[in-house]
């Protein structure tokens, strides 16, 4: 008689991994299809074809039934004349149905185990993650049901408000006495509201714990369920830190808005002091010399120049005035459509006085007609007035040196533009960067303001401002400012 290669019947299997009916070649076909969808039962097979003629092999059929249905087919191959009977294929074929049965059941049952143990270490990663999360973002989950006033937290959400862990639900009372009593009554006002309306929570309050002030935002959704109770869902976060982070910034931002306001108020100030003091102490000492002169008879021509030299100063100290009034409103410029030519042309009238006094020669080449641009006339003139007293101040401590000042107009490439150069001890390379800092002097009388108002007006008029060393000594200084109709320019300007 052949082997019947039926499945070996250990249980349970050895391995998962062990599919024991893919062990050999079976000689027992099963169709996995009907495995997959049989329900088992056990108890009935058929038997299938018995051999007829003892002369050749015999193959026999049987079907394998379990649960009354069929589940498979088992095959034998008999030698010649041994073929088997009936009744013993209809006791293999049962033990055989009962078998992979069994082995199917152990196989489902390890698959479920399986997928069970994976669920649950899930559940468990999910849960332990979601503690560490709320440990690390400080914040805790609730549930607040409305009709009873009773909430249920994590255990997070006990240890943000103090409560005991073992506690099981906390009432209203209890949660809302941790609040402080400035928040208190405008949380409860809130909350109300909030149920009324059936609307999302979302809201921030203090409470006290253990002598602290801590800062906690509520965020709530809510959810009615099937006998109509309703809850919100929701998480409490600390947010101390971020909030005493903010409270710092503030105070931090506040104390540079009021040391801005006070160092502009200075700047102002002090560029007032240095820029008008110089005209008004002209003033005082050519009236003092008008007074002296009038003393003595003949002194006419001395007091026609000492009177014309004070209304030189009276309009410089007029003109700069004029141009703080300007900056001190938040450096809006006065912009009209103005011959910028002519404007510098009347400002350097006002430096004639001074650059003879410091016995400089002046060479303007200022020739140009009618050059528009849109300008704060008074900003303009001052930038002017500002660069060429730099020169002049500058060439006065020249000793031996060549005193001159080159003081030149020019358009280029849309713009309109102005060079100072003179032949003073120039500066260091280094001090290039600061030179148009506010505050950076290196004059034991000076403030360090011009150049600094010089750079915040030639900005304001959308232009540039440089210096530069010039050879074989002295300093450069340029500006430049876009024409009227330049594509360049874009109105109103930033800043
Ligand atoms: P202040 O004249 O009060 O010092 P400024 O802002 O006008 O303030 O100038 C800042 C500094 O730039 C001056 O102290 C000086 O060192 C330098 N500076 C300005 N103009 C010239 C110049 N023509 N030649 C050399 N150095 C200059």
């Amino acid at each position: 008689m052949g082997t019947a290669a039926v499945a070996e019947s250990t249980w349970p299997p050895r391995s998962h991994r062990e599919d024991p009916l893919s062990k050999q070649k079976p000689l027992v076909s099963i169709d996995p299809e009907l495995l997959e969808e049989t329900e088992f039962s056990f108890g009935r097979s058929s038997a299938g074809q018995t051999p007829t003629d003892g002369s050749s092999p015999v193959v026999m059929s049987v079907a394998l039934e379990a649960f009354e249905r069929r589940i498979g087919l088992i095959s034998l191959e008999f030698a010649p004349g041994h073929a088997a009977s009936k009744a013993s294929m209809e006791v293999l074929a049962a033990s055989a149905a009962q078998t992979v049965a069994y082995l199917r059941l152990g196989q489902r049952f390890e698959v479920e185990t399986r997928g069970r143990a994976t669920a649950e270490r899930t559940l468990r990663e999910t849960h332990n993650a979601m503690i560490k999360h709320q440990q690390v973002g400080r914040m805790g989950d609730f549930r607040f049901n409305t009709r009873t006033g009773e909430s249920y937290g994590s255990l997070e959400c006990y240890k943000l408000f103090g409560f005991d862990p073992r506690l099981a639900e906390i009432d209203f009372g209890e949660w809302t006495s941790k609040i402080i009593p400035e928040d208190r009554q405008r949380i409860i006002d809130t909350l109300a509201d909030c149920v009324s309306r059936q609307a999302p929570l979302k809201f921030e309050y203090r409470i006290e714990l253990n002598g602290e002030i801590r800062y906690i935002a509520c965020e709530g959704a809510l959810d009615i369920d099937h006998v109509g109770d309703s809850t919100y869902y929701g998480v409490v976060t600390d947010v101390t830190d971020r909030r005493r982070y903010e409270e710092r910034l503030n105070a931090a931002r506040q104390e540079l808005a009021a040391a801005l306001r006070f160092a502009s108020l200075g700047e102002l100030a002090a560029s007032i002091i240095h820029e008008v003091s110089q005209p008004i102490t002209a003033l005082h000492v050519g009236a003092a010399a008008a007074l002296r002169w009038l003393d003595a008879p003949g002194n006419e021509t001395e007091v026609r120049e000492a009177l014309r030299r004070m209304t030189e100063d009276t309009a410089r100290a007029t003109s700069v005035i004029g141009g703080l009034r300007a900056l001190a409103r938040g450096a809006e410029a006065q912009l009209a459509e103005i011959d910028i030519v002519e404007a510098v042309r009347e400002a350097l009238m006002l430096i004639g006085g001074r650059a003879a006094r410091e016995r400089v020669s002046v060479f303007a080449s200022v020739d140009y007609a009618n050059i528009r641009v849109r300008a704060d006339r008074v900003q303009m003139q001052q930038v002017v007035v500002n660069l060429a007293n730099n020169a002049l101040e500058a060439m006065s401590e020249n000793g031996q040196h060549v005193r001159e000042l080159h003081i030149s107009c020019f358009t280029e490439a849309d713009h309109f533009g102005m060079r100072f150069a003179d032949t003073g001890p120039g500066f260091a390379s280094d001090n290039l960067q600061k030179l148009f800092d506010p505050l950076y002097s290196t004059k034991a009388e000076g403030m360090g303001l011009g150049l600094a108002i010089c750079r915040k007006i030639i900005l304001a008029h959308q232009g540039e401002i440089s210096a530069r060393t010039n050879e074989p000594r002295g300093a450069i200084f340029e500006f430049k400012i876009p024409l009227l109709d330049s594509p360049a320019i874009s109105w109103p300007p930033i800043g």
